[in-house]
């Protein structure tokens, strides 16, 4: 199966064009002050290592903003500064020399305001995120939330098209599955402008993943969707290695080694689970190191009943019995691992 993908203009983001058929872009958030430098890079750092591709920032006040300069010098990946309820904050952070601006329709909606804003968005040549979350959406006295927010988004394109100026990406997240997707599937035939898709607010990591999974895996499979973020109640790199699951499963990108691991049962006898995290982990950070680009799967099994046989399905695979495992390449044996050594093991073979 093949997905078609809406026809969305193409935008650019710093380096990164999304839209059109380019690759659907993954983004996450720092989640520290932005005042904070070294933090903040740090932060930059780890998402860009885990295969993140856009970083928006939070700007509460103008001493983020001002941040924002020293941040751009130092940080490789693009920079979106989030912009709500003051909309000198965005002019400040256009200045800094962001590659986004994101804005809250919800709270910044005068025309005047607007216009100002656009204007340095115009002379900085960088685009904007009209973005909108159904808890900061004002009230259009419409009957579904989705409908409030398809027609806010509607109403800020035709105020910000007014001012002729049509370099602008639009997301509608709501805090629930079906009201977020009901949102984009309508607004995604009444324009042509490329989605970030999200789910917004949606708890914990376990919770989180699965809404976003089924949200942004609906969309996506029926072509909407030009860049995602997955908001997670977790560290800022969770929310990639998410998203990347996610796009990987849906045979949109190609990220390197994915895990196939049993759900162990009764004859397992090593924690698995343990192993399968650390790996996951480990390989999620490594994925875009020029030498595990390879888009290898790796078995991770626990027992020597089913496990060799589904292994050997596998480039590489484990599978084990009391406290070693047996390491497999291409369906062939190769050697005992330690239990201790086995994530290590797996890890340079991956390297290879
Ligand atoms: S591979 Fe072994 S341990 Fe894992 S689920 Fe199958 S039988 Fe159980």
């Amino acid at each position: 199966m093949q997905i078609k993908r809406r026809k969305s203009r193409v935008i650019k983001i710093g380096n990164l064009l999304i839209g059109g058929n380019n690759p659907v872009a993954i983004q996450s958030m720092t989640k520290c002050r932005t005042a904070d430098i070294d933090k903040v890079l740090k932060q930059i750092r780890e998402l860009e290592n885990a295969g993140c591709e856009i970083v928006r920032l939070a700007v509460k006040d103008i001493q983020d903003a001002r941040s924002l300069k020293k941040i751009k010098r130092e940080a490789k990946l693009p920079l979106v500064a989030d912009i709500h309820f003051d909309y000198r904050l965005a002019l400040e952070a256009i200045e800094s020399g962001v590659d986004k601006i994101r804005l809250n329709p919800g709270n910044i909606y005068k025309k005047e305001e607007i216009r100002e804003v656009v204007a340095g968005l115009k002379a900085a040549k960088i685009p904007l995120r009209i973005g909108l979350n159904s808890g900061s959406v004002r009230d259009l006295r419409s009957k579904s939330a989705a409908d409030k927010l398809v027609k806010s988004a509607l109403e800020y394109i035709r105020i910000v098209e007014g001012f002729k100026f049509y370099n602008i990406v639009v997301s509608l997240k709501a805090s629930n599955v079906l009201d977020t997707v009901s949102a984009y599937n309508k607004l995604s035939g009444l324009c042509d402008y490329p989605l970030h898709l999200g789910v917004t607010a949606t708890g914990s990591p376990f919770a989180g993943a699965i809404k976003s999974s089924v949200a942004l895996g609906s969309l996506l499979l029926g072509g909407i969707g030009d860049t995602i973020r997955v908001s997670l109640t977790d560290i800022p790199v969770r929310e990639v290695y998410a998203a990347k699951v996610i796009l990987e499963s849906l045979g949109l990108r190609k990220f390197g080694p994915s895990i196939i691991s049993c759900p162990t049962c009764g004859r397992c006898a090593v924690d698995l689970v343990k192993i399968v995290r650390e790996l996951e982990e480990k390989l999620a950070a490594m994925t875009l190191g020029p030498k595990s680009r390879k888009a290898l799967r790796i078995a991770v099994m626990g027992c020597v009943v089913n496990g060799p046989g589904e292994a050997k399905e596998a480039d590489i695979g484990v599978a084990f019995g009391k406290s070693a495992g047996l390491l497999f390449k291409k369906g062939k044996p190769v050697k005992k691992v330690a239990y201790a050594d086995c994530v290590d093991v797996l890890l340079k073979e991956i390297a290879k």
